[in-house]
């Protein structure tokens, strides 16, 4: 199956601090490949800071990369300037559904008014077919009528939430990027988010890139997934291998992480010592995970350890795996 979604060495460096010489390079995404299958739900994991917002903001292309290549279809996005990406077909084929849907709505738009922008400017839809169309995506997105009319602040979390998904799957989108969409909503309300988002896919045939740190909403919706570490992916595979037998050292340590209902005694768990090494001007010969890796050895201030198979179609990038 030919990819909906291919990603190639995708590179986004940001200059930091001081003047000439001084100023340092922030590797927020480093040499980063995958690709995502039509339909399939791809999912992004890592820590706070390991560069999933950058990542997912380049494909979408709301920041210029620094180098690579992002195919979808017959097209390099990356060839593209950000702001005439706007005006392009493949603007309405990539949406995004962002953390805070409060905060991504236009404080002065009512709930219809942000779900018919991308309509009016994407589709040209006006009058009776924009009303008809929204109110439609309304009914998809379980938003009553009745609220169309109101503005953010007049609107709960989870009514929030609807609105930025309604407003992301108006144009018709084949690939949907969420960055941690139900990461501000009660639990109760992420429940029910979730459940619309699976329905949805199912019914529009959409393919998800869901980045999320809660790893048992990953094992719930996710076909496949990408662990990032420090700008770059450490291990990827299908689900139930990289969950179940995660072969990257910083893999485990994520998992060890997450609470599990459970009465057992909990297995001793690999501690993450150490200090994170700095994304800024990193050193290409060692692993980013050294100094910290409850693993490392003298080899991984060598040489950097790449993405290899351990499986089939589970790789991960460390000397030992
Ligand atoms: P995540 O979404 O995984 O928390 P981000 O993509 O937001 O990570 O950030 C990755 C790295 O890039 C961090 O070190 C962050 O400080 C840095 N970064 C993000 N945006 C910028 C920017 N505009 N300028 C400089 N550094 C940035
Ligand atoms: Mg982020």
């Amino acid at each position: 199956m030919t990819a909906l979604l291919d990603v190639v060495n995708l590179q986004k460096i940001y200059p930091v601090g001081g003047l000439g010489k001084a100023r340092g390079q922030l590797h927020a995404v480093d040499d980063v490949s995958f690709s995502i299958a039509p339909g399939e739900t791809v999912g992004l994991v890592g820590e706070s800071g390991c560069g999933k917002s950058t990542l997912v903001r380049l494909l979408a292309r709301l920041h210029d990369p620094t180098a690579g290549s992002i195919r979808f279809g017959d097209t390099d996005l990356a060839d593209m300037k950000a702001r005439g990406f706007a005006r392009r077909p493949e603007r309405a084929a990539i949406q995004m559904v962002f953390q805070d849907a409060g905060e991504s709505i236009n404080p002065r738009y009512t709930a219809f008014e942000a779900i018919a922008a991308p309509l009016r400017r994407l589709r040209g839809l006006r009058g009776a077919d924009l009303q008809r169309r929204v109110e439609s995506l309304a009914d998809a997105t379980g938003i009553p009528r009745a609220l169309l009319g109101r503005f953010p602040h007049q609107l709960s979390g989870g009514q929030k939430a609807r609105v930025g998904i309604a407003r992301a799957i108006a144009v018709e989108p084949r690939l949907l990027i969420l960055d941690e969409p139900t990461a501000a909503l009660d639990v109760s309300v992420q429940v029910v988010i979730l459940k619309l988002l699976m329905e949805l896919r199912e019914r529009l045939g959409l393919s998800y890139l869901f980045v999320s740190h809660d790893i048992n909403v990953v094992r719930l919706i996710c076909d496949r997934v990408l662990v990032m570490y420090l700008g770059k992916i450490v291990e990827q595979g299908p689900t139930a291998e990289v969950l179940g037998r995660p072969a990257h050292p910083y893999t485990r340590a994520l998992l060890s992480a997450v609470p599990e209902l459970t009465l057992e005694p909990p297995p001793p768990r690999p501690r993450l010592g150490g200090e994170p090494r700095s994304p800024i001007n990193p050193d290409p010969r060692i692993c980013r995970f050294f100094g910290r890796c409850p693993d490392g050895r003298p080899a991984c201030a060598d040489s950097m350890p790449r993405l290899a198979p351990v499986g089939p179609a589970h790789a991960a990038a460390c000397h030992f795996a």
